[in-house]
């Protein structure tokens, strides 16, 4: 099989035959039978013929090749056209029996002493004619049916050549016409068999049909043969019993000739010794019979030449010896019996009977002969005519047995073809309904539904059973049949597979949009037999198309009337979009803009110059903000505008566009300008404002300074002058007057403490301290030292977390904590007193806490108790100035930091403060 496929017996076929062909053409040239024959003395190669075969060899193996060169063609078509031209001109000379001298001008110079011609014989023409022939048609696709039935039927016959020549049936003088030698017809045979199975024919196979109808072929030419033999056989049969009849007949004739000239010998003797008239009248009677039998014998023989021959001679001795029994009876009758006597008994007299009698038995031998002849080749025909019989039923039986292996062969090749289709369609059912898009099968004749798959009944909410048999038109509205029909047709019409992108379908669940591919599907011949349809269900997809053009035109009509202008620049800053409302700004067209003008291009020489600077600054950060342009418009006339623009950069990272969105500055600009105006207006005042407001400060703290410092004398004086007088008047004094001096004096006291706190107060804003690094902690120690009495007298507990080193101005925190401190013990319940100092690390600052469970206070006082002299209680309830969280919150505002509180009446209170890490 494999030999057969990849056409190497072609190629071992024309290399066998080729070697051949030159060795016998070697043979000849040298003029040496063993090289001339394959088998010495029995067979041989004319010189033509082996000719012919190395041509005929070369051709087949350059065009079995698998990629043949021109060059290669070329020398093919060459061996082809000499083998063609030798066949043809010795076909042509058997055919008008002429002499074409080609023979001489082949063979000329190596054959004058040699006993075979070149000529080859007339059936090697027919052979070689047909084989070349066969090589040019394998050139042509469309011939290689014809090639391959010319080819097959060359072979059948060689092979009934070769069987009858090997076995030596009916050949015994072989007929050039009908038969070839045994070697010529077996590299014939190679030849035919390797151009069937050359690489050019292999791919038509031989199918079932063709084996059958092969296998029946030769029965029935064989059985042609059988019949045409045995009628030959009875026609030669016939013909020998004829021909022995017939000799048997000149036996007969010439024996009875013989029995009249004896019986007229008898005469003439019973006449000489008598001299009877009656023995001359016998003689003379049996004269005519005698003319009448060699007549006879002469007719009888006319178409037998030798036998005529014989038959002439045998009149020419009988007439001559007539004419010597005539002188015997003459003698008699004129010199009587002793002269009769004698001429009867001379030699000649004797030696014409006898040269009769011979020629009588010449004549029977030789017929006896024939006939024994005649019946010999009989029996050897009927012998030959069933050893062919013989053999030709072995070749019917050994064909029919063949014709059995095929169908035997074919019928279990078709069982598994029948089991494997009814598997794949098994197979292809499966895959099919589970494909999820709509597959149907229409009959390209009337454009039924042969198949659907279940998407399909899904989609069309219809069973196949119901759609199966039926058309559109029976499915589908009219209008929508005779669309689907219209491109079914178009599908098969042009034989090619089209799309349609959008096809509506109507089905039990409501309007359905698909994309369907349909495509014709072909019979061997190439004739559409089915229209394949798979649909894809593009409803949802539709919708959300839709949805996104509609979106995207709301976009656009956004983009193109948005109160801001867009546009986008190429690399170079070419404008490649543009939006309406940037367009109408600047008054030109989109195609005098788009591909043609930069924003640069617009730009006043002003704008110009910084443009390069904020161009290469968006190419480099990748956005530019808020950039202001002055742009000229197309009738020459300038606004302002301001830029945003981002860039957009390609997958290698460069630069390729900009988007920008546009401001008409119009009114901005105007707007800006007059908040310039303004604030430069409200600058000047405020400066105007806090330099009085500084004047008025300085003054009023300078006033402070100066009247609670000046106030402190006269109070001195007051209270000293008050204790003398209390002492002067001493018993003197009632107790009513006595408690009025110590309210007098109580309250200098209280004016004084007033004093000396404003004093503090007002010392703060002049304080001239600088900051300097302070451990908290240390702070912390100092005030628990000084607030000792109270804390032992308040029986409080103080708990101090660890506090941090700060940049402060350290008397004035200490005076803070001093403070806070202070109120803690001041303001408490009838709860244990306890107190919590701690501090809190912030970002930039640190937040220290105070914190108290005393008697709290109400949230709307958080505000009231930081301004000066500002107390919440009697002096009765707690003793107090109410300028100590007045203090505390000046000082931290100094720092730049900040105080508040919270609190819950009852509970207690957490006064805050913060101070800044740095401070500059
Ligand atoms: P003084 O304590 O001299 O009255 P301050 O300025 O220190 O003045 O306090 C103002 C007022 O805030 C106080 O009169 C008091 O009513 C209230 N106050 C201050 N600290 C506390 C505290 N720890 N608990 C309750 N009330 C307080």
């Amino acid at each position: 099989m494999r030999i057969k496929k990849s056409g190497y017996f072609a190629s071992i076929a024309s290399f066998v035959t080729g070697i051949v062909a030159l060795s016998v053409l070697i043979g000849w040239i040298i003029f040496n039978s063993a090289f001339k024959t394959g088998a010495p003395g029995i067979f041989s190669f004319k010189f033509h013929t082996s000719l012919c075969f190395l041509f005929s060899s070369v051709a087949l193996f350059l065009l079995n090749k698998k990629r043949e060169r021109s060059s290669e063609l070329i020398i093919a078509h060459i061996s082809i056209f000499l083998a063609l031209i030798l066949a043809g001109i010795t076909f042509s000379e058997y055919i008008f029996k002429c002499d074409s001298g080609i023979d001489e001008l082949l063979t000329n110079y190596n054959l004058t002493t040699n006993q075979y011609s070149a000529q080859m014989s007339f059936i090697s023409s027919i052979v070689f004619i047909l084989l070349n022939v066969s090589f040019l048609l394998l050139n042509y696709k469309r011939f290689h049916l014809f090639v391959q039935v010319l080819l097959m039927f060359g072979i059948v016959c060689l092979s009934f050549n070769l069987i009858l020549v090997a076995a030596k049936l009916n050949y015994s003088k072989p007929n050039q016409f009908i038969a070839a030698a045994l070697n010529v017809t077996a590299l014939f045979l190679i030849l035919y068999g390797g151009t069937l199975f050359s690489r050019k024919l292999i791919y038509l196979k031989f199918s079932f049909e063709k084996k059958i109808a092969g296998c029946f072929g030769l029965v029935l030419l064989v059985l042609v043969i059988i019949f045409v033999s045995i009628d030959k056989n009875n026609e030669r049969a016939k013909i020998i019993e004829q021909k022995v009849e017939h000799g048997n007949q000149i036996i007969i004739k010439s024996q009875k000739i013989l029995g009249l000239v004896l019986e007229m010998e008898t005469s003439i003797m019973g006449y000489v010794i008598s001299g009877k008239d009656v023995y001359l009248d016998s003689y003379n009677k049996l004269f005519p019979q005698v003319n009448e039998a060699i007549t006879d014998l002469r007719t009888f023989t006319k178409q037998d030449s030798l036998t005529h021959l014989w038959a002439d001679t045998l009149a020419n001795i009988i007439a001559s010896n007539i004419t010597i029994r005539n002188q015997i009876i003459e003698e008699r009758k004129t010199k009587g019996y002793e002269a009769a006597y004698d001429l009867f008994h001379t030699s000649l007299a004797q030696r014409k009977m006898n040269k009769l009698r011979e020629m009588v038995n010449k004549i029977e031998d030789s017929k006896d002969q024939s006939v024994t002849n005649l019946e010999a080749e009989q029996v050897r025909s009927s012998l030959d005519t069933k050893r062919t019989i013989l053999l030709f039923q072995i070749v019917i039986f050994s064909l029919l047995i063949i014709a059995f292996l095929v169908i035997y062969k074919n019928t279990r090749e078709r069982n598994n073809a029948k089991e494997e289709i009814v598997k794949n369609n098994l197979f292809l059912e499966t895959v099919l309904d589970n494909i999820p898009n709509m597959l149907f099968i229409k009959n390209a004749g009337d454009l039924t539904f042969l198949r659907f798959n279940k998407a399909g009944e899904n989609l069309l909410g219809t069973s196949r059973e119901v759609l199966i048999g039926k058309n559109d038109y029976a499915l589908f509205s009219k209008e929508q049949a005779d669309e689907y029909v219209s491109r079914d047709w178009k599908v098969l019409g042009q034989k090619e597979v089209i799309d349609f992108p959008e096809e509506k379908l109507a089905t039990k669940f409501g309007d359905r949009w698909l994309h369907t591919r349909k495509l014709p599907v072909f019979d061997s011949n190439g004739k559409p037999i089915y229209l394949l349809g798979i649909s894809v269900d593009i409803t949802e997809k539709k919708i959300a198309a839709d949805q996104l053009k509609k979106a995207t035109e709301e976009i656009y009509d956004l983009y193109n009337h948005a109160p801001c202008g867009y546009h986008s620049t190429d690399a170079d800053g070419r404008f490649v979009e543009i939006n309406n409302t940037e367009l109408k700004w600047y008054g030109y067209r989109r195609s005098e803009i788009i591909g043609k003008m930069k924003f640069f291009d617009l730009l006043t020489i002003e704008s110009k110059e910084g443009y390069e600077c904020h161009y290469t600054e968006l190419k480099k950060n990748g956005f530019l903000r808020d950039v202001k342009f002055e742009v000229i418009r197309k009738d020459g006339s300038i606004f302002p505008v301001m830029l945003n623009s981002s860039a957009i950069y390609d997958a290698k990272g460069k630069f390729f566009r900009s988007r920008s969105i546009i401001t008409d500055y119009t009114d901005r600009k105007k707007l800006d300008d007059q908040i310039k105006k303004f604030n430069q207006e409200l600058e000047i005042r405020v400066e105007e404002q806090t330099a009085a407001l500084k004047s008025s400060n300085t003054d009023l703290e300078r006033f402070a300074y100066v009247a609670s410092h000046d106030l402190q004398e006269p109070l001195r004086m007051v209270s000293s002058f008050l204790h003398l007088l209390e002492r002067r008047l001493g018993e003197d004094l009632d107790e009513t007057n006595k408690k009025y001096i110590d309210f007098a004096v109580d309250g200098a006291e209280r004016m004084k403490m007033l004093i000396q706190d404003l004093l503090e107060y007002s010392r703060l804003s002049s304080s001239l301290e600088v900051l300097k690094e302070v451990d908290s902690n240390l702070i912390i120690q100092n005030v628990l030292h000084l607030l000792d009495f109270d804390i032992q007298k308040e029986n409080a507990t103080v708990q101090i977390h660890p506090l941090p080193v700060i940049k402060a101005r350290g008397p004035q925190i200490q005076q803070v904590f001093q403070n806070l401190v202070g109120n803690a013990l001041k303001y408490r319940n009838n709860t244990p007193l306890k107190i919590e100092i701690g501090c809190m690390e912030q970002d930039h600052q640190w937040q220290f806490y105070v914190k108290d469970n005393g008697i709290g206070i109400e949230p709307k006082f958080f505000e009231k108790i930081f301004a000066v002299f500002q107390r919440l209680h009697s002096r009765k309830e707690f003793e107090g100035t109410g300028i100590g969280l007045s203090i505390c919150k000046k000082i931290i505002q100094k720092h730049g930091g900040n105080i508040w509180l919270t609190s819950v009446p009852g509970e207690g209170s957490t006064f805050y403060f913060t101070i800044p890490k740095m401070i500059s």
